[in-house]
C-alpha cells in the first residue's frame, strides 16, 4: 500500500494516494490530477476552471447559472464514487480509497432533500459547522407547525409576511414547505433559482416575481407571501417591503439554535432550519462511517475534533501546515 497523504493546501484540501492528486474543493482549479467539486454554493466553486473537474450534472448547471461556467466538466470517472450529501439540490461527497469527503452534509429530510447515507470508510474528512453540543435543531415537523401557526396569525391581521433563506437551497426548502400560502410571490433570483430545480425535476409551487408583482401593483392587495434570500434588515429591499407593505420577515437558519450567534436572528422571527448536520447528526455519521482518522473542516474544527478524541475517535482539524499529515 501506498503512502497517503491528506493535506490542507493555500489551494483547499489536496490528497496524494496511489499516484494520484485529488484536490477537494480547491479555490483554484489545476491541471494536474482530479478536482472535485462538491456543490455550487459560492465558497466551494473555484475561480479558476483549468483541468478536468469532477462534479454532478446539477452543479455544473447551478455553476453555469451564478456564472461559473466549467469547461471540462466530467461526472464519472473510475473508483471515484459521488455520494449523496443531502446539503442541497446536486451535492456530493466523494469516496475513493477508503476516504470520504462529505463536502457540506446533512443527513436530515428536508422536503425535496433527503438525507445523506454515510458509507463506511477508514479516513473521513468531515465539515463540522454546527459542531457544538448547542446546536442540536428541533424536528422539522415542530418547525413547520411553529411557523404555520405563525403564519396564520399575521395573516389573520392583513399582515404579508417575507421568508428569508439562502438563495440556493434553503429558498427551494421553505418553497416546498410553506408554499401553500398565497398568493405566493418570489425575490426574482429566487424564481430563477426555482426555475432551474424545476427542470430537474424538483416539485416546486410556482409564483410571480417581485419586479414583476410591484409593476402590476398585486402587492397592494394583503396578505401575501415573499419568499427572499437572507439579507439584512438594512437592505434597500427589505426596508422597502417593510415601510410600503407592513411585511413581516421570518428567517430560517441554523445559526438561530443558538442566542450567542446574533446574525442567526436578523429576522422579525428566526427559526433554526439549516442544510446542515447539528451536533448529534455530526457524531452519528462519524460514528457510522466506522472511520479510524477524522479530520475536521469548516466551523468549530477543535471543538470538534476535541469531542470525537473524548469518545475515542481519533480526530484532528485538517490545517495548513499541519504536522497531522501523514495517515
Ligand atoms: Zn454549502
Ligand atoms: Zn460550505
Amino acid at each position: 500500500m501506498l503512502p497517503q497523504t491528506i493535506r490542507m493546501t493555500k489551494n483547499g484540501i489536496l490528497c496524494e494516494i496511489n499516484n494520484k492528486r485529488i484536490h477537494l474543493d480547491p479555490k483554484n482549479t489545476v491541471t494536474t490530477g482530479i478536482n472535485f467539486v462538491s456543490h455550487a454554493h459560492f465558497d466551494h466553486l473555484p475561480s479558476k476552471k483549468n483541468g478536468t473537474i469532477l462534479t454532478s450534472v446539477e452543479t455544473n448547471e447551478i455553476a453555469s447559472l451564478r456564472g461559473f461556467k466549467i469547461v471540462n466538466h466530467v461526472q464519472h470517472i473510475d473508483d471515484f464514487s459521488l455520494i449523496d450529501s443531502g446539503h442541497i439540490l446536486g451535492s456530493k461527497g466523494l469516496l475513493f480509497d477508503d476516504v470520504f469527503y462529505t463536502g457540506d452534509i446533512c443527513t436530515r429530510n428536508r422536503g425535496f432533500l433527503k438525507g445523506a447515507i454515510i458509507p463506511k470508510c477508514k479516513t473521513l474528512i468531515t465539515e463540522c459547522t454546527f459542531g457544538l453540543p448547542e446546536f442540536i435543531f428541533p424536528k422539522l415537523d415542530e418547525i413547520q407547525k411553529k411557523v404555520n401557526e405563525l403564519i396564520s396569525d399575521l395573516y389573520s391581521k392583513g399582515i404579508p409576511v417575507i421568508l428569508l433563506g439562502y438563495q440556493l437551497g434553503k429558498a427551494q426548502t421553505i418553497t416546498q414547505l410553506f408554499g401553500h400560502w398565497g398568493p405566493l410571490y418570489f425575490h426574482d433570483s429566487i424564481k430563477e433559482m426555482n426555475v432551474l430545480h424545476q427542470r430537474f425535476g424538483v416539485p416546486l409551487k410556482e409564483g410571480i416575481g417581485h419586479t414583476e408583482a410591484e409593476r402590476n401593483g398585486f402587492l397592494a392587495k394583503k396578505p401575501w407571501m415573499m419568499i427572499v434570500p437572507m439579507m439584512s434588515e438594512k437592505n434597500p429591499f427589505l426596508r422597502n417591503m417593510k415601510s410600503k407593505y407592513g411585511a413581516v420577515t421570518i428567517g430560517f437558519s441554523g445559526w438561530a439554535q443558538s442566542s450567542r450567534f446574533a446574525f442567526g436572528r436578523r429576522a422579525d422571527y428566526s427559526f433554526p432550519l439549516s442544510d446542515h448536520c447539528d451536533f448529534n447528526e455530526l457524531v452519528d455519521l462519524v460514528k457510522y462511517s466506522g472511520a479510524e482518522q477524522v479530520y475536521t473542516i469548516h466551523g468549530f474544527v477543535e471543538e470538534f475534533a476535541e469531542y470525537l478524541r473524548k469518545i475515542g475517535v481519533n480526530a484532528q482539524p485538517l490545517r495548513e501546515n499541519s504536522l497531522d499529515d501523514f495517515i
